[in-house]
């Protein structure tokens, strides 16, 4: 199912997330509440978990060996990655298959939104100990990593991109246009935000959000955003669009 959304190509309404893991049990908590929750209830998105172990060689289900030419830890053997692949991609043909890795393309939310595109979904591959064997680099669509530092397993990353995605897609969010104001939605960090009460521990809301006047309030905002964007990430404003 698809719908025309903003941006390049159209935007998909339903989505599924596979993911490829040694502890599908880890999924089942960060999906629980929330949006997330909802979305899967809403039947916007269907996420589910394959057991790596179920592919793994011989008796004892191997999925790792040691590495060649020596070192310490263990590497993920390609074999059981690739059956679980095939596997998957034999139930559900088309899926992208993204390899979670810290030496991955670094994600963001442009590539979220490309992501949001990819119908009928994701097949995201959950590493572990040392990293995959080479070769399994060769089974895949695109390499992403979710920052400059190294977790113990791609279990946590995947859910990274799941969520993220999934904020992206049609009938998710209560209200879109939040989209397009949140930090990076058009390149920029968000502008400031005020809630009850009007004076806390001595501050004050600034008074142009109390005024009322909302096109001094939307230009305020933009003018905050450009501030905050120049002082904490200025690298964000080389590709910022006028407005
Ligand atoms: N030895 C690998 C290296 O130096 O590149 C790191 C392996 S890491 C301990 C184990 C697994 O965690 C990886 O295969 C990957 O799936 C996942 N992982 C760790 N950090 C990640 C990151 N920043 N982004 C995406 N996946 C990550």
């Amino acid at each position: 199912m698809i719908s025309c959304g903003q941006g390049e190509g159209p935007r998909v309404e339903h989505m599924e997330f596979h993911c490829i893991t040694l502890f599908p049990e880890m999924f089942a908590s960060p999906f629980a509440g929330g949006i997330m929750a909802r979305a899967v209830r809403a039947g916007l998105v269907r996420i589910e978990t394959h057991n790596l172990r179920e592919h793994g060689l011989g008796r004892y289900r191997q999925v790792d060996d040691e590495p060649y030419g020596g070192g310490s830890g263990m590497v993920m053997r390609p074999e059981p990655i690739a059956a679980a692949i095939d596997a998957v991609m034999a139930q559900r043909p088309g899926l992208w298959r993204v390899l979670l890795t810290p030496q991955g393309e670094l994600f963001r939310q442009s590539m979220a939104a490309d992501l949001a595109r990819r119908e009928p979904g994701l097949l995201l591959i959950a590493g572990r100990y040392e990293g995959v064997d080479e070769r399994v680099r060769g089974l895949v669509d695109q390499e992403i990593s979710i920052g400059d530092y190294v977790l113990s397993g791609g279990e946590l990353p995947a859910m990274v991109v799941v969520e993220a995605v999934t904020r992206l897609l049609p009938g998710v969010l209560g209200n879109q246009a939040s989209l397009e104001e949140e930090s990076f939605g058009a390149g920029l960090l968000e502008y400031p935000q005020y809630t009850r009460p009007e004076v806390f521990r001595g501050q004050q809301v600034p008074s142009i959000l109390l005024s009322g006047d909302h096109e001094k309030i939307r230009r305020w905002r933009r003018e905050q955003a450009l501030e905050r964007t120049r002082r904490r990430r200025p690298d964000l404003l080389v590709k910022t669009p006028r407005g």
